[in-house]
């Protein structure tokens, strides 16, 4: 017997701040909204709610989207600290990079990837995120790949296949694109949305990128891209070429890449944690948005370069150091990710949005950057139900 539909009406009140991203109202005081089916239904000042089977008072709040972190690694095993801490303060450290995460990885059960990526995915609900992309590129064979995938899906519709993260061990280079172009690539696209390369010099050039996003495009997938993170290169403009939803990175970019990013609608993701996990320059999101591009804000998250699963942090530093303004920290952090991903049912809190969202422990958004560290976050909620 089928058990019949409960529509229940939630109406969220006493918002100190509601932050909507609406065209007309984009930030509201003293607001409301009501939640129906998972969607928001209606907001607006709180005096002109409409009345709702429940109610949750906010007490002063304020309430904003729920963050979109557009690039993650976490179908991972192991840990590299002692690299950070190497690092961080000067030792050398001989151990492989990514090559450890890569063995680390293959020697894991399924269970056990599914369980790192749990935790992980929990950690990030608690800081407000509620909806993650998440990348495979710690397998690099036919197998790890689509399993990697496979677990990813279990968390997330926004799977990234990255079989050409790095070129493995005792591999050409021309023989491992072929292997991600073929059997990887046919074993990975049904578990995948999109795929990426790793532009860089030192892992895949031009020709090997745009070989591999074509298959993957060829294969239902759409690109996306690593671009420009250790010096200028070729990747921005292949991405904008292939018509990417993102270039990732983007800390060294030519007056050319910048024009291109301005003239299309490939979004330019920043990834602050790399830089400040690495002591890398940070990339310069004012000289981005005075062009005109759009500019999303992620994690990177990743036991590498970068590991931390923070929003929050990522704002921070955006504010601190990239000359972004905390409103434009928040958008890119909010609705500049769920450009990047191409959704326009999140990122957002207008009526039709999904109803993800956070709750502050502070009565702006602007504490978020104001108060780097704190964990300001008191509830995060997806498709209108609490999750932390
Ligand atoms: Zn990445």
């Amino acid at each position: 017997m089928r058990e019949p539909r409960l529509t229940v009406s939630l109406l969220v009140t006493n918002i100190g701040e509601l932050v909507t991203w609406d065209a007309e109202r984009p930030i509201l005081h003293d607001a409301a909204f009501v939640v129906e089916g998972g969607r928001i239904t209606w907001f607006g000042a709180r005096t002109q709610a409409p009345s709702a089977d429940a109610q949750r008072d906010v007490a002063g709040a304020a309430v904003i989207p729920g963050f979109v972190d557009s690039h993650s690694h976490l179908v991972f095993a192991g840990d590299r600290s002692a690299e950070f801490e190497a690092r961080m303060t000067g030792e050398p450290y001989a151990a492989g990079g990514i090559r450890t995460t890569v063995a680390a990885t293959r020697a894991a059960t399924d269970e056990q990837l599914a369980a790192n990526v749990a935790r992980h995915v929990t950690e990030m609900h608690a800081q407000g995120t509620t909806t993650v992309e998440i990348k495979s590129g710690y397998g690099l064979t036919v197998h790890d790949e689509a399993r990697s995938l496979a677990i990813a899906k279990q968390f997330t519709d926004e799977t990234t296949f990255l079989g050409a993260h790095v070129v493995p061990d005792d591999t050409d280079i021309a023989a491992y694109v072929d292997l991600v172009t073929g059997p990887m690539l046919e074993r990975c696209a049904p578990h995948a949305r999109w795929i990426d390369v790793f532009c860089e010099d030192g892992a895949f050039g031009a020709d090997e990128t745009r070989a591999v996003l074509e298959a993957g495009i060829a294969a239902g997938l759409q690109p996306r891209i690593h671009a420009s993170q250790l010096g200028p290169g070729p990747g921005v403009q292949l991405a904008v070429g292939l018509g990417a939803a993102a270039a990732d990175h983007c800390t060294y970019l030519t007056d050319a890449d910048v024009d291109a990013l301005a003239g299309s609608t490939t979004v330019a993701g920043l990834l602050p944690g790399v830089e400040f996990s690495t002591r890398h320059p940070y990339p310069d999101a004012r000289r981005l948005i005075d062009a005109g591009v759009t500019v999303a804000l992620a994690t990177d998250c990743n036991p590498g370069s970068s590991y931390t699963s923070s929003m929050a942090f990522c704002i921070s530093v955006a504010v601190r150091d990239m000359g972004m303004s905390p409103r434009e920290a928040l958008w890119s952090a909010t609705l500049g990710g769920a450009t990047s991903l191409r959704r326009d049912d999140i990122g957002r809190l207008t009526v039709g949005a999904r109803a993800d969202f956070s709750v502050l422990n502070a009565p702006s958004y602007v504490h978020l950057a104001y108060r780097p560290g704190v964990p300001l976050v008191l509830s995060t909620w997806k498709d209108g139900r609490q999750l932390v």
